[in-house]
């Protein structure tokens, strides 16, 4: 049955760190690990996880650095989401204001906000109180949202302005994703995201990365800051 599903949608699975990965993609969300009641009850809304959620939920739930590269519109935000919300539901809230537990960086307010139009779904817990930031507004709301949230979606530009203001302390992520992140390479924004994974933890943080294709810049950029990343493609190679 996993051997069909990997023909079928034609997905690679490369792990640095074996030469037999023991790999098995979740295929029913009857399959999840213990879930938050109002989590699961969003997420059964779907008749099953689409091939990328099946391949890197069990990954990320493990604690690996996951390289996703697929196309637009496979599911690929509730693929890092769900295990984002579920690490965050899992362990303590923030004790102090102005830090985030999990950034997630966009390449344009519009995607940041779908994005965020997602994650907000899944209830109402502090613990995964999410806000999203970018350019081309006033900063003051964006400061006070920034007090209580865990998950911040956010455009790499204006994330680094509050970083360098002091609006926001990136010292206690654990979570990390950079989703679109050929495009965000396209649009200039590399020396930005450097900075802004400067101060996030190494040891304990988790780190994401999608893309739909797979240049120099895009594994010069995971090599910098991902540990033996898995990597999943979807649906051949990308070009
Ligand atoms: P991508 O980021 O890969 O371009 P999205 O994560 O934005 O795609 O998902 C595209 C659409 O698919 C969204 O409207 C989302 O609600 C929906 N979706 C997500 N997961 C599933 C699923 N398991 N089954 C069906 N639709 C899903
Ligand atoms: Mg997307």
């Amino acid at each position: 049955e996993i051997d069909a599903f990997l023909t079928e949608h034609v997905i690679k699975v490369t792990d640095p760190s074996t030469d037999a990965p023991n790999f098995r993609p979740l295929l029913s969300f009857d399959h999840l690990p213990e879930c938050d009641a109002d989590v699961l009850a969003h997420l059964k809304a779907f008749p099953k996880p689409t091939p990328i959620q099946s391949t890197t939920w069990p990954l990320l739930f493990s604690g690996r650095d996951v390289i996703g590269i697929a196309e637009t519109g496979s599911g690929k935000t509730l693929g890092f989401g769900l295990p984002c919300l579920k690490k965050l539901l899992d362990s303590k809230p923030s004790k102090n204001p102005c830090q985030p537990r999990a950034v997630i960086i966009s390449p344009t307010r519009e995607l940041a906000m779908q994005i965020y139009d997602q994650l907000v779904k899944f209830g109402k817990n502090e613990k995964t109180q999410v806000t999203c930031i970018y350019g081309g507004v006033g900063k003051d709301e964006q400061r006070h949202a920034l007090k209580k949230a865990a998950i911040v979606v956010a455009t790499p530009g204006r994330l680094k302005d509050l970083m360098n203001d002091g609006s926001i302390d990136l010292g206690k992520v654990n979570y990390l994703v950079l989703d679109e992140a050929d495009r965000m390479l396209d649009k200039g924004f590399e020396q930005d995201i450097k900075d802004i994974v400067k101060p996030m933890p190494s040891s304990r943080r988790q780190t994401v990365m999608f893309t739909a294709t797979w240049p120099r810049s895009v594994r010069d950029l995971a090599a910098t800051f991902m540990k033996t990343p898995v990597t999943v493609t979807i649906g051949g190679d990308p070009s």
